[in-house]
């Protein structure tokens, strides 16, 4: 039974990491972030869910499927797979990471077969195997202990599997969360990520409800980039460098935080519609301003332009820099 988990999940793995790869590269680039994350939810998500109960309890299986969502959350930023994922997993709006969407499988699964009637053949032999260390019974046990997540019948208040998955969904977004922000404390760059998230965004879910025009949805993604800190704004010598003051791409002005400087002075994101997002602030408070945009905010579609602005020319002043 080890085995042939470890053998589906090697393979199922590598065989989903080489879709995704290519969706990622080929069909999704084009796409605005939000319409990309709703694709993944039903063709991604969707597939991996499958069985997902069952391949958890095999040997580093969350670590996989950690190691899985990072690379997914990543990808679908557009960012290198050696930025932040946690970072990634904020501004996508994903509240779990791999393994709290496995775990979140496993007592749901625990939690249907707990809810069958008592002769039940199923039932019964689910119940019996807890007393056999290698069985699933015993294994998606120990796992949720592991956890701190409480078993259906052991969860206190629960009237319903429904209600269980609320609460175990609850317990596993605080663990989910605790991991993000604890990741989170060293990034500086724009700024503190708590000065720009509470928590996972609401911006993608928020996005597929308005209307948006097209640049603007597509230059959401953008902005998370921005937020993430993960273009890079200036240059020292026509080259990437990490020294303390560089030139900014787009008007060679020197700076010590090109973030600051590109968002609140820069021509570049300079728009007729931000006007009052720039006059009574100074280039700090307007670079606060315009990464914390939100879609009901009258400025939300200016801000996205000017984001997908910034990154375009970005990736264009690096492009010819070679
Ligand atoms: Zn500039």
């Amino acid at each position: 039974m080890n085995l042939w988990c470890y053998s589906c999940l090697k393979g199922f793995k590598e065989t989903w990491i080489q879709v995704w790869s290519f969706r990622s590269s080929a069909l999704l680039r084009g796409l605005p972030l939000c319409f990309a994350l709703a694709l993944f939810d039903a063709k991604v998500e969707g597939s991996v869910r499958f069985g997902r109960w069952l391949l958890a309890t095999a040997p580093g299986a969350l670590d996989r499927y950690d190691t899985a969502y990072n690379r997914w959350a990543c990808a679908l930023l557009h960012s290198p797979p050696w930025r932040s994922a946690a970072i990634a997993h904020m501004e996508l709006g994903w509240g779990l990471c791999g393994r709290h969407r496995a775990l979140l499988d496993v007592a749901g699964r625990r939690a249907r077969l707990w809810m069958l009637p008592k002769g039940d053949m199923y039932g019964e032999v689910f119940i019996k195997s807890h007393a056999v260390p290698l069985s699933w019974a015993r294994r998606s046990l120990t796992l949720l202990e592991e956890h701190d997540i409480p078993d259906y019948p052991d969860a206190e208040g629960c009237g319903s599997v429904q209600s269980y998955l609320v609460l175990v969904r609850s317990l596993l977004s605080s663990a989910a969360s605790a991991t993000f922000w604890s990741s989170c404390s060293g990034h500086l760059v724009p700024f503190p990520f708590s000065l720009l998230s509470s928590g996972p965004s609401p911006l993608p879910a928020a996005l597929l409800s308005v209307s948006l025009p097209w640049e603007a949805l597509m230059g959401h993604r953008a902005l998370c980039r921005l937020r993430a800190g993960t273009l890079d704004l200036a240059h020292a010598n026509g080259k990437k460098s990490q020294a303390k003051v560089r030139c900014c791409i787009f008007c060679n002005k020197k700076t010590w935080a090109p973030y600051i400087h590109v968002l609140g002075e820069c021509h570049i994101s300079r728009s007729p519609e931000l006007r009052d997002a720039g006059e009574l602030f100074s280039p700090r408070e307007r670079a606060l301003v315009l990464l914390n945009a939100l879609p009901h905010e009258l400025l939300f579609p200016a801000v996205a332009r000017v984001a997908l602005a910034i990154e375009r020319r970005s990736k264009q002043f690096w492009d010819q820099a070679g």
